[in-house]
């Protein structure tokens, strides 16, 4: 081979090497989709477990074991923050209604961008958008502007027309899929078939599960 094809085969390697991007991960099932996506568009993800809201901390716990297990199935590296702080999202007296909730989203996507640019990632973005239940455009100027406090930038992207694949996926890998979306709040608000369930398995009583403070 010449010299001139040796430089341009270089070139090439350089102009394709993969952004590194960092997922913030709300779940298991919700990064499978968001995952496989940004893989196929050549990113190099590394996936962030940062969740302080889930209850109790059982289901915290179960949400995170899912994540290493989907970790290991597909060679992702995942960090996890330990930071739990249940007590203190029901001081919160969170006011919206589940998928609309600005303290929570602000809370994790200040940390994301703060660890993005700690470890020297550029780019970061969040499972949260593939959600249809969440609020994607609060979810996006929240990150958005946690991004410029860092000095990073947030992908926004619409993973939503991928939801149910994911979830299919989730099913096929075995993962846990939870039916509701994470704090104490929502756990009383999720579908009452379900919710009995969970207070069973967690051996609470409905009337041990605080109301959102306002209506919205
Ligand atoms: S319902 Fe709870 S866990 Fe879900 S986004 Fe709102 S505050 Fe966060």
């Amino acid at each position: 081979m010449s010299d001139k094809s040796n430089h341009l085969q270089t070139q090439a390697v350089r102009t394709t090497a993969p952004e590194r991007l960092l997922l913030h991960m709300c779940c298991g099932p919700c990064a499978e989709y968001p995952l496989e996506q940004l893989r196929q568009q050549g990113y190099q993800v590394s996936g962030y477990f940062y969740n302080p809201n889930i209850h109790p901390q059982q289901e915290w716990e179960t949400r995170l074991a899912n994540v290493r297990r989907l970790a290991e199935l597909k060679n992702l590296t995942v960090y996890e923050n330990s930071d739990y702080r249940e007590q203190q999202w029901r001081d919160y007296g969170c006011t919206a209604r589940s998928g609309q909730c600005q303290i929570c989203y602000a809370l994790r996507m200040n940390e994301a961008a703060r660890f993005a640019a700690q470890r020297g990632y550029k780019l970061f973005t969040t499972s949260l958008l593939v959600s249809p239940y969440q609020n994607y455009e609060a979810i996006v100027r929240t990150a958005s502007l946690a991004a410029r406090r860092y000095g990073v930038s947030f992908l926004k992207q619409d993973f939503r027309p991928g939801y149910r694949k994911g979830q299919e996926m989730a099913k096929a890998d075995g993962l846990y899929r939870q039916k509701y979306c994470g704090c104490i709040f929502s756990l009383g608000e999720t579908n009452p078939k379900y919710r009995d369930r969970y207070l069973e398995r967690f051996g609470l009583n409905l009337a041990e599960l605080p109301q959102r403070l306002t209506e919205q």
